[in-house]
């Protein structure tokens, strides 16, 4: 979609802080991050958000997990622990609307992750 901001990340239109990259998925830093580690992590196949999947998308979103999976290893937060979150629809916080899965972590204890506001 030529008008979406994911979109132009993944076409490299727009510049993102990249930290991985594959034939299907993106995955970049947040620009305004809500956890010490604030990763955004984009299928390349525009869906505008998970009420969008269909049956033939069900490959892509496991391999997503597998993919959140690796980056949280990659970037040592696996055994700490991290939060995946999806907000869907403009109830549920979406503002872009490209499927992306928000990968938080690396607060120095529970007090500083259980911020009001965050997710
Ligand atoms: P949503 O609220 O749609 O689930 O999440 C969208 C996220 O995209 C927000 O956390 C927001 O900070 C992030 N974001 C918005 N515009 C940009 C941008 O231009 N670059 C990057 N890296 N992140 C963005
Ligand atoms: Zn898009």
């Amino acid at each position: 979609m030529s008008d979406c901001l994911f979109c132009k990340i993944i076409n490299k239109k727009v510049p993102a802080d990249i930290i991985y990259e594959d034939d299907k998925f993106i995955g970049f830093k947040d620009i305004n991050p809500k956890a010490p580690l604030h990763l955004l992590i984009v299928p390349k196949k525009h869906i505008p958000s998970i009420d969008h999947l269909e049956l033939q998308d069900k490959e892509l979103i496991g391999e997503l997990f597998l993919t959140a999976q690796k980056i949280a290893r990659a970037k040592g937060v696996a055994k700490t622990g991290y939060k995946l979150v999806f907000n869907v629809g403009r109830g549920g916080g979406q503002v872009i609307d490209h499927l992306h899965l928000h990968l938080l972590a690396g607060w120095k204890d529970e007090k500083e992750r259980d911020v009001p506001g965050m997710p």
